[in-house]
């Protein structure tokens, strides 16, 4: 027969063993786990606090209290460690499901940008003039009356200043009105033979539908012995066939610049009546593209040339004109709002 005492602490244990076991089922997290350790087997711990009452037991019952103590503390171990490892488990599995890789998703694109209509336009024209061999040359946009006006045979007062309506700075400073200057900035250092392309910026009090106050022009000039109107025309009927296609037919036009001598426009048949007449010729069957003449012989004495010795053609474009002509814009300024719509068309 045991003592009472010794009865209820076997009871005691066996208690707390069920309610230890029901407590690590239900443990959710590792803090919790090692919360219940503390609180069964710590210093404080309810099954310490238990054995501290064994030495007032009866000697008899020590031993199976022991036991019994002994078999409470190694289930609950094991019942710790067995949920500690189940709670890793789970978790390595939930990592695994989290940061699957699925390898078949197509990657994020980074958006490629495209060069402006402009600039594809001004670069298929530097290109065919390139392997015509001329030079791209640059000058700047803001330019001395003198070279803008005066050393192209335009002094002050003539006439043809009204055809470029202009952006003074001062007197004698101006916003350029054409790339012409660039002309005669090259001829001034360089002598003959002179080949060269002159890209860039123009500016003009100007704006409608088609023309805008900045718009961007190409010149070009060639001077040499023995230069005459049918390496211009040749020249340029080699441009319009690559610009424009092989089939397109082209005429030339007398025309007047100050500073050509003879002067024509070229005109090629519009592509879009084939040259039966519609709104967008104004019913000519034909449309501007570009000026052109032999230079005057007045503009070699600003730089120093010899008209006897050389001759030399030049011509002039616009660049949006070409770049409307070709991609059917009706309107200059789509090409200066940055709309992503319009642009992403080209
Ligand atoms: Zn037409």
């Amino acid at each position: 027969m045991k003592e009472r005492g010794s009865l209820f602490v076997l009871d005691e244990l066996e208690r707390l063993q069920n309610e230890i076991a029901v407590s690590i089922s239900q443990a959710a997290t590792e803090k919790e786990l090692s919360e219940i350790r503390v609180k069964v087997l710590g210093k404080k711990g309810t099954l310490t606090q238990l054995l501290k009452r064994l030495g007032t037991l009866p000697e008899k019952d020590r031993k199976e209290i022991g036991k019994k103590a002994n078999q409470v503390k190694e289930s609950t171990e094991a019942r710790i460690e067995e949920a500690l490892f189940l709670l890793s488990e789970r978790e390595r599995k939930e990592a695994l499901e989290r940061e699957k890789i699925d390898v078949t998703l197509p990657g994020r694109r980074i958006p490629v940008g495209k060069r402006h209509p402009l600039t594809q336009t001004l670069d298929q024209i530097i290109d065919i003039f390139s392997r015509l061999g001329f030079e791209v040359v640059e000058g700047p946009e803001v330019e001395l009356d003198y070279y803008n006006f005066e050393a192209l045979n335009i002094p002050k007062g003539h006439p043809a200043r009204e055809m470029q309506a202009t952006f003074f700075i001062s007197e004698d400073v101006v916003l350029r009105t054409h790339t012409s200057p660039v002309q005669v900035r090259t001829m001034e250092k360089k002598q003959p033979p002179v080949r060269v392309i002159c890209p860039g910026a123009v500016y003009r009090c100007d704006s409608d539908p088609t023309h805008s106050p900045m718009f961007h022009q190409v010149e070009g000039l060639l001077v040499d012995k023995g230069i005459t109107f049918a390496d211009l025309k040749g020249v340029l009927t080699v441009f319009v066939h690559q610009m424009f296609g092989k089939e397109t037919k082209l005429r030339f036009r007398p025309s007047f610049f100050p500073f050509t001598e003879p002067s024509a426009e070229i005109d090629i048949e519009c592509f879009i009546c084939n040259g039966k007449g519609c709104g967008v010729c104004s019913q000519t069957g034909w449309l501007e593209i570009l000026g052109s003449g032999m230079v005057d012989p007045a503009v070699y004495k600003f730089v120093n040339y010899d008209p006897e010795e050389v001759t030399g053609f030049a011509f002039g474009m616009g660049i949006e004109r070409i770049a409307m002509l070709k991609y059917g814009i009706h309107d200059i300024r789509l090409f200066f709002t940055n709309d992503l719509r319009f642009l992403k068309q080209f």
